[in-house]
Order: structure tokens, then C-alpha cells, then sequence
């Protein structure tokens, strides 16, 4: 707990699903520990997923931590899904004219702007960490945003027809091309970015996001240290399922999920994690009520698996999710 008395609480996250899920978070905070300045006694910290960074004409990109940066401050394009509202694309264009980048992955000029500081800074010497405190300054918003790690550990997809960048996988093929496996090149030698293990230790509850387990959250988890640091934490760890009646809610996870073995089903991705009682990550397992005749096997099992709304179609309801998972964590 702080000085205030209000809650230390950390959320590991992915890019779209994991931001509307934070937004929330801040949200519920707001108004279960709210200060006098209209924000939050709480003190929130994200992990951010950064195995889809890559590097794009010279630019280092940063999907997932600009998504979440981009939702909290309020400017994200909520219609197309990514990048910035009202941005053009004059820059792409011209650089789909010179042949450079990836003519099937655009980018808005705002956006590039982002881009074009993150490399800067990144040139200059500094580390993930500080270029991501830099870019998240820019805007009150109300969370300390912290990279999984400072190592470049790109995600990279193996199919039939051979290894490709995730970006290719996802964002060219749709996730088509059939996953054999996913890899991080030398995720095994990084180590977890300064201050993540502290909040993680210092946390009351830590939240999974309900982001893409395998591409999102699994990187998080996959950063040597980071798993143990969940397993070993005094605060109440709580789950939140991305998938509901079987199937996600948007994007591709369910891709993800078979080529790791893992049907896409919530009860399937809640043992995927596991319980804290047997050797798992999680305390508590949220899953949506469309999915509720699947509790009573895992909570059997020994995890905890109360049935919620888990639809986050505005501020009200994923303010409404995150408080559900908040109140399960930290009751009264
Ligand atoms: P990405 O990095 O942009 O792909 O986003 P994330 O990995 O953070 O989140 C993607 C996941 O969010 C998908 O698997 C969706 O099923 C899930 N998701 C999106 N919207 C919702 C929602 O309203 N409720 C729940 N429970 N999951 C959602
Ligand atoms: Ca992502």
C-alpha cells in the first residue's frame, strides 16, 4: 500500500485489448481511491509487451507500448484500431513511392513522429526505459508505463513456409499461414527492465491484462525473472480471459493459441497460466458469462474462477471489468 493507503497495483498488457483494459483500470481506480485533483491515490504501473517492436525503414517501432500510450492519452484512432485520430498518411505514401518499408504495413505521419523521437533518443544512447518515460511525459497519463525489458527480443513466427518477423505473420498473412511456433531471439539472456521486479514485489494485486496470451502477455512471461516474480508476489494476482465463448474478441489470438497447443477456450487459456495453489501464475480467473459452465471444472481444479461481463465496449464497462477484477483482488 502507499502512504495514502491506496493500492500499489501492476498490470502486465498488450497493445489494443491490454490499453482498453488499463484505461479501465485507471478508471476503477479513480473512483474507488480518488485524490483531490480528480485522478487516483492508486498507484498503477504497466508492464508493456515489446515483442512486437521492430525496426522499419531505419525506425524503431514499438506497437504495443504506443497503443497503450496513445489510449491513455486519449488521441488513439478508436475506428481503424491503431495510430492516431485524424492523422494522414502522406509520409507512407512517400515512402511506399521510394520502395521503402513494407508496402503492406502503413503508418500514419503522427504516428511516424513517435517513431522518429523513439530513434532519435534510442541513437543518443538511451535505454527503452528512458525513451518510453520520454514519449509517455508527453501527456498526464496517469499510469508509470514500464517496457518488459530493455533488450530487443522481437517476436518472430515459424510457419511451413518459413520464419518471418511477426509484424509479416500478423499484419501481411492475417495470421493465415499456419504458426508452428513462436520465438524471441535471445529473450533467454535479457533480463526484466529496470524497476519491473520491484513493482511486482511491491504490488498489492497484479493484473493480466485480457490481452493476447501467447504474443502479449507470453513475452512478458518469457523474460527470465518476470514469471518467478508473479509466482513468488505477497498481492493477489488475478487473470482477466481475452477469450470469450471461444473465440477472442478481436484480432487473431485464437491463431496464436493453436500453434502453442491451446484451444481457444477461456477454461483452456486459465490452465494455460495455471493456479498459484499448483505451480501456476494466477490466483483468480476471470471469465465471461457466456463461459460460465466452464467454472466449476477449474475452480475443481483449484483455481478460482468467478464469472463476470468481460465486454469492454466503452470507459463504463472496462471501468466496470477493471473494478470487478480490482474488488477480487483487493476486497474492502
Ligand atoms: P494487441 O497487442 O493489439 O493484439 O492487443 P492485446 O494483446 O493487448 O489484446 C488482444 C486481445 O484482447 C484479443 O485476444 C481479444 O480477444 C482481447 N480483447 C479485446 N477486446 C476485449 C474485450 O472487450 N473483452 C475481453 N475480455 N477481451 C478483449
Ligand atoms: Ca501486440
Amino acid at each position: 500500500m502507499t502512504a495514502s493507503g491506496a493500492p500499489r497495483i501492476v498490470v502486465l498488457a498488450g497493445g489494443v485489448g491490454g490499453s482498453k483494459f488499463v484505461v479501465g483500470v485507471r478508471e476503477a481506480a479513480r473512483r474507488r481511491w480518488p485524490d483531490a485533483a480528480g485522478g487516483t491515490r492508486a498507484e498503477i504501473t504497466v508492464i508493456a509487451n515489446t515483442g512486437d517492436d521492430l525496426w522499419l525503414s531505419g525506425l524503431r517501432l514499438q506497437p504495443d507500448v504506443d497503443s497503450m500510450i496513445y489510449a491513455l492519452a486519449g488521441v488513439n484512432d478508436t475506428e481503424r484500431g491503431w495510430g492516431r485520430t485524424g492523422e494522414s498518411e502522406r509520409v507512407a505514401a512517400e515512402l511506399h513511392g521510394w520502395g521503402a518499408g513494407w508496402p503492406w504495413f502503413t503508418l500514419g505521419d503522427l504516428d511516424l513522429g513517435a517513431h522518429i523521437a523513439r530513434t532519435g533518443w534510442l541513437r543518443e544512447g538511451a535505454s527503452v526505459t528512458e525513451v518510453i518515460a520520454r514519449l509517455a511525459s508527453r501527456w498526464p497519463l496517469g499510469v508509470r508505463l514500464l517496457p518488459m525489458t530493455d533488450a530487443e527480443v522481437d517476436t518472430h513466427v515459424t510457419t511451413a513456409q518459413g520464419r518471418m518477423h511477426f509484424q509479416e505473420w500478423w499484419t501481411r498473412h492475417r495470421a493465415s499461414l499456419p504458426a508452428q511456433s513462436f520465438d524471441w531471439p535471445g529473450i533467454e539472456h535479457s533480463t526484466p527492465a529496470p524497476g519491473v521486479l520491484a513493482a511486482m514485489a511491491e504490488a498489492d494485486a497484479i493484473l493480466f491484462a485480457p490481452s493476447n496470451p501467447v504474443v502479449s502477455v507470453g513475452p512478458i512471461l518469457a523474460v527470465p525473472g518476470i514469471a518467478a516474480a508473479v509466482r513468488a508476489a505477497s498481492g493477489t494476482v488475478v487473470g482477466v480471459s481475452p477469450i470469450i465463448a471461444g473465440a477472442p474478441v478481436r484480432g487473431m489470438a485464437d491463431a496464436c493459441l493453436a500453434a502453442v497447443g491451446i484451444p481457444a477456450m477461456a477454461d483452456a487459456v486459465g490452465r494455460h497460466y495455471g493456479a498459484r495453489a499448483t505451480g501456476g501464475l494466477l490466483d483468480t480467473w476471470l471469465i465471461g458469462e457466456e463461459d460460465a459452465a466452464l467454472a466449476a471444472v477449474l475452480e475443481a481444479e483449484g483455481l478460482r474462477t468467478p464469472v463476470r461481463p468481460l465486454w469492454m465496449r466503452d470507459l463504463d464497462t472496462s471501468a466496470r471489468l477493471a473494478a470487478d477484477a480490482l474488488d477480487i483482488a483487493l476486497p474492502a
